[in-house]
């Protein structure tokens, strides 16, 4: 007698920023294997949080938004497992020298207690490999294998790659394989983002929880304790604005620091008695005008996916990995049964 055994298609996933959460969640729920690779210590890429012994800070995205009723779906999971909640802070704007209040009505929603949380929520049933940086991809014999600069070959083979990193990253590593995605790459003006985070003793004199600033150096500063489940010593981010950061992105950080200080200061937020840390994004924002969603290479079985690919942002990076996966299962049925 024949036994007759089912194998899931195998999927590498690398990057476990919010896309690829997204898509290794799908295409879990879908039947296929799924195995992420991620080169830092913990998951949710931009959508993050800094953490020390004494203060934490959301250094990355500040809020999302949701637009896409799939995406409200998701969000409305989110809030049920209190991973994500409503933010609503007193917004000011600055503009021609001015402060002036903002009305808007859109609503802004923030991870609990942390902007790292859904992508922690997401993760947990989720396989992920950390501290694993993928430099090197091939793809042999109908099979895709990696390697990693921390610990060389990786044994596992697999039926499908999905990529789920900022553009120029992915077409470093992806380049040699597809040399379409340099064409798309090229095309994404990924932007850096220099940020400050201060904390202070008391709370700063300040009007608002959080202000949009034009045509200075800074473009954001918030107040982390505005937001719901923050406790914990007095802390604010202040974004330079993206153009400045790129064209500043080689600055030492003293340098960078001092010059965004300055320019808090003549807006009125003094941070001289607060101690602070500075961050350098490299890739902070961008993305492929017109919007393409997600990319496939299905004579390769390999696909893109982030928020480059589907209008920046996170709720374009959830729904980027979230399509992709839909994709890849129209394409491969995802079981191979091997008699
Ligand atoms: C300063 C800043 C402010 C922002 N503000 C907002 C905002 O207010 N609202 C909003 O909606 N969005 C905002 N964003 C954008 C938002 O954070 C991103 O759109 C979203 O998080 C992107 O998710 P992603 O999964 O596509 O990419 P990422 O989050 O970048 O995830 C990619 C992952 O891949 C990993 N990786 C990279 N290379 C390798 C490799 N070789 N091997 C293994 N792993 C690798 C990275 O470590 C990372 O975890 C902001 C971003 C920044 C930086």
């Amino acid at each position: 007698m024949i036994e007759h055994q089912s194998i899931k298609t195998s999927v590498a996933i690398i990057g476990a920023g919010i896309a690829g959460l997204s898509c290794a969640t799908q295409l879990n729920a879908l039947g296929f294997q799924v195995q992420l690779y991620e080169k830092s210590r913990g998951v949710s890429g931009r959508m993050s949080t800094r953490n020390t012994d004494e203060w934490s800070a959301d250094h990355g995205a500040q809020y999302f938004t949701a637009r896409d009723p799939v995406f409200i779906q998701e969000l409305n999971k989110w809030m049920d497992a209190d991973v994500a909640a409503i933010w609503n802070p007193r917004i000011k704007v600055y503009r021609a020298n001015q402060w002036h209040e903002h009305s808007s009505s859109e609503k802004r929603y923030v991870g609990i207690p942390a902007m790292n949380s859904p992508g922690r929520y997401l993760a947990k049933s989720l396989p992920i490999q950390f501290n694993q940086t993928i430099d090197r991809i091939a793809y042999e014999n109908g099979k895709w294998l990696l390697h990693s600069q921390e610990t060389g070959d990786i044994e596992q083979q697999f039926d499908w790659l999905v990529v789920a990193m900022p553009a120029p990253q992915a077409q470093i590593l992806a380049e040699p394989i597809d040399k379409s995605i340099e064409e798309i790459a090229n095309h994404v003006d990924m932007q850096g983002c220099w940020t400050v985070m201060a904390r202070f003793t008391g709370k700063p004199n300040a009007p608002f929880d959080a202000a949009f600033v034009n045509d200075e150096i800074i473009s954001w500063i918030s107040r982390n304790n505005s937001k719901p489940n923050r406790t914990g010593p007095e802390t604010w981010t202040i974004h330079a604005n993206p153009q400045w950061s790129q064209e500043s992105i080689e600055l030492e950080k003293d340098e960078a620091s001092k010059l965004i200080l300055d320019c808090a200061k003549k807006l009125g937020f003094d941070c001289d008695e607060a101690n602070i840390a500075i961050h350098r994004w490299r890739y902070a924002s961008g993305y492929i005008n017109p919007i393409l969603g997600f990319k496939l290479r299905e004579d390769l079985n390999l696909g893109f996916c982030g928020d480059w690919l589907n209008g920046g942002r996170v709720e374009g990076a959830w729904l980027s990995g979230f399509k992709l996966a839909n994709e890849i299962s129209i394409k491969q049925p995802h079981l191979i049964n091997k008699g």
